[in-house]
């Protein structure tokens, strides 16, 4: 164990819930749009003291901004299809680089094609980090229910649902009061050209993780609160000896 390592088992938690990777971790959040994958990778930010780095919420901040990329990627985005490869594995090994990432981190909505798969296993490989793919399965139908209610603070990305997990004031974030906004993209027809996309570019990618042994697990979370999923993830991680 290196020292940077050793130094995260040892940190000091004030909140005796928050866990904290035994040594540099990299969870992959994987699953269909309106899984819960981004909503799990936030609580797990706060639970692991750990980024997520949610490839969507990059590209969004890019629309945001204006900038070249932004434009570049805005229509595709808006149509519910990916985005080229080459530009989000940039995106993420930039992300990957930054000091914040050297202890670990969460990705989420990456990798979702096998190019990106093929770059990430590399990267992994390379860094020497413990590692884990939690894949979270959902009914189609019920994400289509999930994501109509959905609505997303701009300013911090944090997600909410009209009936599975509302905000304490309507239409306004309980972290820093933002009003809340609906994503272009959740709108109905869009996210069935999203579930297409991932059903033909990314479910494939498990066959692929198991191929090349990555560690794997399988949740459905077609039911289930987001808190208590969240339950079921924490006791998985620390069954794993993820966390201490
Ligand atoms: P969801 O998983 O609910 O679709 P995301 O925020 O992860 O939401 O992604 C929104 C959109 O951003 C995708 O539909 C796609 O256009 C683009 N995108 C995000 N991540 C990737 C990626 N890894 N590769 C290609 N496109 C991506």
């Amino acid at each position: 164990m290196s020292e940077g390592e050793a130094a995260i088992g040892i940190l000091n938690r004030p909140d005796a819930s928050v866990a904290v990777p035994v040594r540099r971790l990299a969870l992959v959040m994987f699953g269909s749009p309106g899984s819960g994958k981004g909503t799990q990778a936030k609580l797990l930010v706060q639970h692991l003291g750990i980024p997520q780095i949610s490839t969507g919420d990059m590209l969004r901040g890019h629309i945001e901004q204006g900038d070249q990329l932004g434009l570049c990627v805005r229509d595709l985005m808006r149509a519910g299809s990916l985005v080229s490869d080459e530009l989000v594995n940039d995106l993420v090994a930039q992300r990957l680089e930054e000091p914040e990432a050297a202890r670990g981190f969460i990705l989420d909505g990456y990798p979702r094609t096998l190019a990106q798969a093929v770059v990430l296993s590399k990267l992994l490989d390379s860094l020497g980090l413990r590692e884990l793919v939690i894949h979270l399965i959902v009914d189609y139908d019920i994400i289509i229910s999930r994501i109509s209610g959905r609505r997303q603070c701009p300013r911090c990305g944090t997600l909410y649902n009209a009936t599975s997990r509302p905000p304490k004031v309507a239409g306004v974030c309980d972290l820093d009061g933002e009003t809340l906004v609906i994503r272009e993209d959740d709108r109905e027809s869009v996210v069935r050209e999203r579930l297409l996309a991932y059903e033909r570019q990314t479910r494939p990618l498990i066959e692929y993780f198991r191929e090349t042994g990555r560690k794997l697990i399988e949740l459905d979370s077609s039911t289930e609160s987001p808190d208590a999923l969240f339950g079921r993830i924490q006791q998985i991680l620390s069954q794993q000896g993820l966390t201490a």
